[in-house]
């Protein structure tokens, strides 16, 4: 399995924005623009948590993750599971790639609302295996 590593937290920038919809300071409309990509990436790639949309409340939020490294080819930027980035650093580290920038994978995880679209980034990181 994999761990992560200089993992960053957005959950306090999602708490603003939920803040800011609330006093209505912003709308939902402009907050749930996840496009059909994000959507269907959710949908097939991601796993539905045990939360419920802050948004609509209508369905719990699936994660994704997202994958971006300059040693993945055209891998960079693709949705991926657990169990794919496992695999994919698994081999960059059979390949001996230098560690170091080049050689990583970094993994941002982004919930969704298939209901309604909303979508936010919750934690980057760097996959390593464990
Ligand atoms: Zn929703």
């Amino acid at each position: 399995m994999i761990t992560y590593r200089n993992v960053i937290s957005h959950r306090w920038a999602r708490a603003q924005t939920m803040r800011q919809l609330e006093a209505g300071h912003i709308s939902a409309e402009g907050l749930c623009d996840a496009d059909f990509l994000l959507v269907t990436a959710a949908t097939y790639h991601g796993r539905e948590v045990d939360r419920s949309c802050p948004v609509c409340a209508r369905e719990n939020l699936r994660e994704v993750r997202w994958i971006y490294g300059d040693t993945l080819g055209s891998r960079s930027g693709t949705a991926r599971s657990e169990e794919e980035i496992a695999a994919i650093v698994e081999e960059l580290a059979g390949q001996r790639v230098p560690r170091g920038k080049d050689g990583e994978v970094a993994v941002h995880l982004v919930e969704v609302c298939p209901a309604c679209r909303w979508n936010h980034l919750l934690t980057t990181g760097v996959a390593e295996l464990a």
